[in-house]
């Protein structure tokens, strides 16, 4: 028995406000469409996969059968009705079945996939639906509530939908260009039999809107860098990382002059998409003369909070003649990674020179690796 599948991921994504295709928005590393089709290429029983798509995306669809060998393409519609109709054509002839799925719903599983397959091969039709878990109420125009239908007698339709493909597509040459339909399995309640349904998941969500991608538990990185340089002084102490560091000199500056803290404090702002710390923390403000430059950290640590971005590692670079760092190395990573609320392993120093070219300069560049659950 042969079984095609045809994907949905023709619409333009008007409701998430993404202003594009929200199929071709991220989701941990890779877009929405390509883990679902990730999931149906998983499944050998299927094959081909038609990918219905927009032309705005043709670009980035062209590149898909490199991945996805068994992939057609067929170029939507004006409706997802049409956009259906159009990558029905495309499934082969001598294809028995056809499951049809929205590429908005890439938590779809092998399991439900094969549970569709095996129910569209006892029935001529197969329904993917979960239970209701909230009470149901049938509503009027002017607000008030009409009856309460029995739970037991309802379920929530989802996709993918299967069917005999011949029975398919006679159901969607019924009806007329202007028709418009949001399943399939209604079309073919209309037009072939009762269709017949089989378990989805709760999990197998469709995301429509921007907060669906963000409320997925699906962490996004940012990388933030910044570099920060101060010459030396004399009569000050030296600060790096919040530890005092023996030596002839200080550095000048507002504050305590701690240039691996002020750069530290940069990558971490620039990770979060904040302005720079002459920004936040302006050195024409007396409140932050000779502050020390670990509890101006502190603050930046809130504002991260606040933002809901989570440090995944730092890697600084301390470039300077004088004095030899490397002593005070573990000290300084232990140092900032108390402050930074993570563990010394996450926090990487690394010291090199000028070569005589900067003597009088301690300069420090510095990334940070945030993560925004
Ligand atoms: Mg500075």
């Amino acid at each position: 028995m042969k079984i095609a599948a045809v994907i949905l991921a023709a619409g333009c994504g008007s409701r998430m406000g993404a202003g594009k295709n929200k199929l071709l928005l991220s989701l941990g590393g890779k877009t929405v469409i390509e883990k679902t089709l990730d999931v149906f290429a998983a499944c050998k029983e299927i094959d081909p996969i038609v990918l219905a798509y927009h032309e705005n995306d043709l670009a980035f669809c062209n590149l898909l059968p490199q991945a996805y060998p068994n992939l057609l393409l067929a170029q939507g519609g004006v409706s997802r009705t049409q956009s259906v109709k159009k990558a029905l054509n495309l499934v082969p002839d001598d294809c028995d079945l056809v499951l049809i799925h929205d590429g908005a719903r890439p938590f779809v599983t092998p399991e439900i996939i094969r549970n569709c397959i095996g129910c569209c091969q006892k029935y001529g039709s197969a329904v993917c639906t979960v239970a209701m878990t909230d009470t149901l109420a049938l509503v009027s125009e002017d607000g008030g509530i009409e009856s309460y239908p029995k739970r037991e007698s309802c379920r929530i339709v989802q996709t993918p939908q299967g069917f005999r493909l011949k029975e398919i597509r006679y159901a969607y040459d019924c009806i007329s260009d202007t028709e418009s339909y949001t399943d399939d399995s209604s079309l073919y309640a209309k037009w072939i039999s009762k269709p017949h349904y089989c378990a989805g998941s709760l999990s197998n969500r469709k995301i429509t809107f921007m907060e669906d991608l963000s409320s997925m538990n699906v962490p996004s990185y940012r990388i933030g860098t910044a570099e920060d340089l101060h010459v030396f002084a004399e009569g000050r102490k030296l600060i790096l990382g919040g530890v005092e560091i023996p030596h002839v000199k200080g550095l000048k500056g507002h504050s305590d002059a701690d240039v691996l803290t002020h750069a530290v404090m940069g990558a971490l702002l620039s990770g979060a998409d904040e302005r720079d710390i002459g920004f936040h923390f302006p050195d024409s403000d007396p409140k932050y003369k000779n502050i020390s430059s670990m509890r101006l950290l502190d603050e930046v640590m809130r504002l991260l909070a606040k933002k809901h971005a989570e440090l995944v590692n730092l890697s600084a670079v301390i470039i300077c003649d004088r004095p030899k760092l490397s002593e005070h190395i573990p000290q300084m990573k232990r140092s900032l990674a108390d402050a930074l609320h993570t563990l010394p392993e996450n926090v990487n120093l690394s010291a090199t020179t000028t070569e005589g070219t900067a003597p009088d300069t301690i300069r420090v560049t510095a990334s940070a690796l945030l993560q925004r659950g």
